[in-house]
């Protein structure tokens, strides 16, 4: 379980995260859903280790983890750019994060190929990211998040630059995934209708709080807040 504990985080004067407590359970699906400069991808930067926060604490099974470098958290970071090198193969790319920590080859092997295998790619490992669709690549992102074999998977936005068509089948590959792995995943989304099919509960972020949390069905057919009310009544 991952627990975030009166965190807050403030760039300069700006507080852009406010005294914030949450608690995800493991095997949890959870969507931070919010309109643009709400704090989402800095809560979750504050969990991969890219930022650091300045004041409260954050938990992973117990072990505070919020002093330790982004690759010591053992979690699976997927962003919305997701930064292929676009001179190496596939399974070049999803092989570049162990050998940058040294692991063997045939180590490397096996990862990449279960890796491939969690993604559904496996026949196209020998590709340069530009000869994949934009779905394929992501799934390439999404494996190279996976070669560790995370406990969880923090996702900002990941669908963000996908067409409507694509994007609802990554939803459902990746929310299959989710279940097969039994990943704990915090995705930031800032489309409702993502949130609410996709997500086990949803927090519902503004100006740096949580509005509301609460099922699919607690958020939409029950908002506590008139913020809540307007933004799950905004279609995009
Ligand atoms: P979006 O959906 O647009 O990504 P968000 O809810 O994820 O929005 P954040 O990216 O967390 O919001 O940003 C929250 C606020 O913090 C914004 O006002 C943003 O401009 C500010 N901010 C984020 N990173 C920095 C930084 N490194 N320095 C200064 N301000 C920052």
């Amino acid at each position: 379980r991952i627990r975030f504990e009166r965190v807050s985080k403030s760039f300069g004067t700006l507080q852009v995260v406010k005294d914030l407590s949450l608690d995800i359970e493991r095997g949890e699906f959870v969507s931070l859903l919010g309109p643009s400069g709400s704090g989402k991808t800095t809560l979750l930067m504050m969990a991969a280790g890219f930022e650091n926060p300045t004041g409260g604490s954050i938990c992973l099974d117990g072990r505070r983890i919020d002093h330790l470098p982004p690759h010591r958290r053992e979690m699976g970071v997927v962003f919305q750019n997701y930064a292929l090198f676009p001179h190496m193969s596939v399974a070049d790319n999803i092989a570049f994060p162990l050998k940058m920590r040294g692991v063997g080859r045939s180590e490397i092997d096996d990862r990449v190929k279960r890796a491939l295998d969690m993604v559904q790619l496996s026949a196209m490992s020998s590709r340069k990211p530009a000869q994949l669709s934009g779905g394929q690549q992501q799934r390439v992102a999404l494996a190279r998040a996976l070669v560790f074999e995370p406990a969880v998977v923090l996702m900002d936005e990941p669908l963000g630059a996908l067409d409507k068509q694509l994007r609802e089948q990554m939803q459902l590959d990746i929310r299959a995934l989710h279940k097969r792995l039994e990943l704990t995943v915090v995705f930031v989304t800032h489309d409702q209708a993502e949130a609410l099919t996709m997500s086990d509960r949803i927090a519902v972020f503004d100006h740096g709080n949580i509005e509301q949390i609460g099922s699919p069905r607690d958020i939409y057919d029950r908002p506590q807040t008139r913020v809540v009310a307007e933004f799950i009544g905004e279609t995009n």
